[in-house]
């Protein structure tokens, strides 16, 4: 393993969505193309406890993502008597029926600036605007007003840990410190060496 200060560990979740839509391989190849790798893979069912620890490792993930709810009913005119803990109480519990549905694949993926970089490549939460290039953006294209309108969590393909304390607590959820394997990859000598050697002959 390369001791270089800038490496970290992200957590990512291929939703059911992703497998149902066999979209394994297109987005982990986006992975391995920008050159992370991974420390762990496997298909699980999740369990609804497991879901409901993983959002709420932040424990303001109620409030502010349902303030964030709020905010964007307001932007399409609706004004939302509830109060953010409640509006986030509801999209958890269309989460954890989502996140529950059928498999998901759970990774973590580990580079330098490894978190920052799986969230440029997964793009922000709802399709509909997230960038094109950006896996959301790319693949799928649902919307808050189409998911809220049926009562269901947005559809987007993937989670991706948001910052690396968040990724440190979520990889502790859902792997045993022993299946997180530590190698090299052939292609790491050019991403991280200054100066490669042993090229020309
Ligand atoms: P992420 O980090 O980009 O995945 O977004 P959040 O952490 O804010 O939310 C977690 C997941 O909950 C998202 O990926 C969506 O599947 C779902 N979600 C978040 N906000 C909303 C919302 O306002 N409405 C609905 N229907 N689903 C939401
Ligand atoms: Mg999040």
């Amino acid at each position: 393993m390369h001791n270089n200060q800038f490496i970290e560990r992200t957590l990512v979740i291929l939703k059911p969505d992703a497998i149902q839509r066999s979209l394994i391989g297109e987005i982990i190849k986006r992975f391995e193309g920008l050159g992370l790798k991974f420390s762990g893979i496997k298909l699980i069912l999740p369990t609804s406890e497991t879901i409901e620890r993983h959002y709420t490792v932040d424990p303001d993930w109620r409030k502010t993502t349902g303030e964030k709810a709020k905010k964007t009913k307001e932007k399409q005119g609706i004004i939302m008597e509830k109060q953010p803990e409640e509006v986030g109480e509801i999209i958890l519990s269309s989460l954890k029926k989502f996140m529950t549905s059928g498999p998901v694949v759970v990774m973590v993926i580990e580079g330098a600036h490894a978190v920052p970089l799986v969230r440029k490549l997964v793009g922000d939460t709802e399709p509909l605007t997230s960038d094109v290039g950006t896996i959301r953006g790319d693949y799928v294209f649902d919307s808050y007003e189409m998911a809220d309108t049926q009562e269901r969590a947005i559809r987007n393909l993937i989670h991706a840990s948001s910052d690396s304390d968040s990724a440190k607590k979520e990889i502790a959820i859902w792997f045993e410190e022993v299946e997180l394997l530590k190698y090299t990859t052939a292609q790491e000598r050019f991403i991280y060496d200054v100066e490669p050697k042993n090229i020309l002959r």
